[in-house]
This record gives C-alpha cells, sequence and structure tokens, in this order.
C-alpha cells in the first residue's frame, strides 16, 4: 500500500510503498478516506529533537484520520466492514490502575499512533476495536478527520465551569481555534486569543471571538475596558507552547482563576511564581482526550450546531501532501486535510 513514511533521520517525509498491515484478533482494519496534518507531524516532518529523541525509524505517520472499516479481526464484537469511523490514537495499556478505574487518558503506558507505532497516513491502518469511533451519518468526514484535535480542544474547555466565564486563549493554531468555538458553544461570557500570526487571528474573529490580539502590536489588558473585563480572566486555556504566552497568562488571570495546559511548553520555560501561588491559581495538564466521553461531547456538540467548517482552510489531495506540509510551516492556515 501507499503510505507516508519517516524513513531516514532527516527533515522531510516520502510517499513509499509498504507492506498492508495484518487485521488479527480484536483489531479493526480502516481504509483511510481523509487525513489531517498535526502540528506533531511537522515536528516529525522537520524532523527536530522532540522528533529524534522519540521516534523509531521507520515509521507511517499521522494520526487524525476518517475512513471505512474494510476488515475485522475474528475477536471483533461491535463493528463490521462498511462503518464510517475514526479512533483515539492514544493506545493504553487497559490494565494499570488508571485503566481500569475508567481513566484511560492517564494511562501511564500510553503509546501514540503514528508516533510510537504505525500512523494514519497510508491506504490503511489497523488498531484496537475499543479505539475505533462511529462517525454519525451527519458529520462530514472531513470534519470527523480531524476530531482528534477537535478532542483536545473539547477536553481543555469542558475542564472547568466555562458559562457566563471571561475565557482567555493563547495561541490561535488549530486547536486553539477549535476552542474558540467550542467556549461561544457552551456559553462563555468573553473569549479573548491571543497569537502573533494575524491570518490565525482573522479566523478567530470569525468565529466569534469577543477580541482577538496581536501581542506584537497589543497587550491583553488593552481589551479589558472594552469587553467589561474588571480584574483578569476566570479561565485560562494555554494552547501555543510559548512561554511569554504562559506568562502574560498568569498576569492576566483573576484570583482564583484555573488554567488548563495543553500546549507543550518548552522545559526551559521560567514561571513567576508569585502569580500562581498569590492569586491561587488552579493548574490543570491535558493530554489527548478523556476516552471516550470527550469524543461522546464533541460528536454531540457538533451534531447539535458546533460549525467547525471555518476551522479547515485547505483541503488537498494525497499527492500534494509536500505542498500541504510547505503551507504548514508558513503557519498561514487552520486545519489541513488530505483526501486519500
Ligand atoms: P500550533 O503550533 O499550530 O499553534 C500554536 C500557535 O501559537 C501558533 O499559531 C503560534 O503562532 C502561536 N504563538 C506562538 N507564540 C505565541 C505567543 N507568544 N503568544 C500567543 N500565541 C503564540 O499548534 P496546535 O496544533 O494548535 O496545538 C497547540 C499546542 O498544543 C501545541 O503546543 C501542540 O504541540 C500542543 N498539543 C498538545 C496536545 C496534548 O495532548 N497536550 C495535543 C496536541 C497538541
Ligand atoms: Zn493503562
Amino acid at each position: 500500500m501507499k503510505a507516508l513514511v519517516k524513513s531516514i533521520p532527516k527533515a522531510g517525509i516520502w510517499m513509499e510503498e509498504t507492506p498492508e498491515p495484518i487485521c488479527d484478533s480484536n483489531n479493526v482494519k480502516i481504509k483511510i478516506t481523509h487525513t489531517a496534518i498535526c502540528g506533531t507531524d511537522l515536528h516529525i516532518y522537520k524532523w527536530d529533537d522532540w522528533a529524534q529523541r522519540t521516534l523509531k525509524l521507520p515509521l507511517i505517520i499521522g494520526h487524525e484520520f476518517c475512513g471505512i472499516i474494510e476488515e475485522v479481526g475474528p475477536s471483533v464484537t461491535h463493528y463490521k466492514p462498511g462503518q464510517r469511523v475514526s479512533g483515539e490514537g492514544h493506545i493504553t495499556c487497559g490494565f494499570c490502575r488508571n485503566c481500569r478505574a475508567g481513566k484511560r487518558h492517564l494511562c501511564e503506558f500510553t503509546k501514540g499512533v503514528g508516533v510510537h507505532r504505525d500512523g494514519a497516513f497510508a491506504e490503511y491502518i489497523v488498531m484496537p476495536e475499543s479505539n475505533i469511533w462511529l462517525i454519525d451519518e451527519s458529520i462530514p468526514s472531513e470534519i470527523a478527520s480531524f476530531f482528534d484535535p477537535l478532542g483536545n480542544a473539547v477536553h481543555s474547555a469542558l475542564s472547568y465551569r466555562v458559562a457566563g466565564e471571561d475565557i482567555l486563549i493563547t495561541g490561535a493554531g488549530p486547536i486553539g481555534l477549535m476552542a474558540v468555538a467550542v467556549c461561544n458553544f457552551i456559553g462563555a461570557r468573553n473569549v479573548v486569543i491571543t497569537d502573533i500570526n494575524e491570518y490565525r487571528l482573522k479566523i478567530a474573529k470569525k468565529l466569534g471571538a469577543s477580541k482577538t490580539i496581536n501581542i506584537t502590536k497589543k497587550s491583553i489588558n488593552d481589551c479589558y475596558s472594552e469587553l467589561g473585563i474588571k480584574s483578569g480572566f476566570d479561565i485560562g486555556l494555554e494552547m501555543s507552547g510559548n512561554s511569554t504566552a504562559f506568562n502574560s497568562m498568569l498576569e492576566n488571570m483573576y484570583h482564583g482563576g484555573k488554567i488548563a495546559l495543553l500546549g507543550l511548553l518548552p522545559n526551559s520555560t521560567i514561571i513567576n511564581w508569585d502569580n500562581i501561588i498569590f492569586k491561587g491559581l488552579k493548574l490543570k495538564g491535558i493530554y489527548g482526550r478523556e476516552m471516550y466521553e470527550t469524543w461522546y461531547k464533541m460528536s454531540e456538540m457538533i451534531n447539535s450546531g458546533l460549525d467547525m467548517s471555518n476551522i479547515m482552510t485547505h483541503k488537498l489531495s494525497i499527492d500534494q501532501y509536500q505542498k500541504a506540509f510547505d503551507i504548514m510551516e508558513t503557519g498561514n492556515c487552520g486545519k489541513i486535510v488530505l483526501e486519500w
């Protein structure tokens, strides 16, 4: 089969002919129809420090996908060929303390599809039945192909009571943008988002952000009087992975505020701890999606009108994958979907 493979340890990604995966025991084989490119794929493409530390090559990359079940293993009980599905890209052990307590998003042995094992940028992927998510007929495959990052946004936004609160999101990448739409959908009072990229801030505006702030030109608190924010934000969603952005969030939180940390901050990040301790802030790390409550919630939100159509800025054929990665590198995109 055709697959996008990271085959050698240098920048780039290559379309190669690889063996089709075998569908045994409790596994499901999916014929991929749509994939979406994640920032993680770009890290792998660029072959940065994290990728070099983490990956064993060769590896088929990619974990955001939608497809049709082609075949099921002999022990599979809940799925059949022909069904349209996506899948949870975190394969958990099923036996550790957290897995057995129903908290699989906290499994200490999680393996990532397209990171620790072969991924979805291929004609076929095989994964355990328990990771499969059936897509409702009403949801377009393009949207279903990025349920994984939408799940990151939903998991973060649902971590705290957003209704009626003032929300600050740092980073208008695809996940920050999705979080704008989700926070509005669940009744936030104000949703303010920062970035350094005007293209992305324009999408945020379309998605209903109360205020978009290009932090190279303005400070966050410039918007306070216009939005009627008296002393800072109630909830912060850190979605940039940038230390300056995180510290600006800490500066702008109201006392007793709560933060969900999704962006991968550098270990060298220096924090002004006074902001956390004296303001009594609460911080929560977010990894992946809750299995499978986040999947349920996001599917039903989409079914009830949560609009993700503005998030997808590019739809290309898989043969144009190089162009897709080039666009990703410029940052002038929302979600890029590849049709197989
Ligand atoms: P992305 O890299 O596309 O978006 C990050 C955005 O932050 C970019 O638009 C960038 O311009 C912006 N930014 C950079 N410096 C900034 C600053 N000083 N202030 C405000 N914005 C700034 O990433 P994404 O795909 O949207 O993902 C968001 C973050 O979440 C990334 O750090 C990613 O690695 C991380 N992530 C975490 C998980 C998890 O499970 N914890 C899963 C997926 C992604
Ligand atoms: Zn586990």
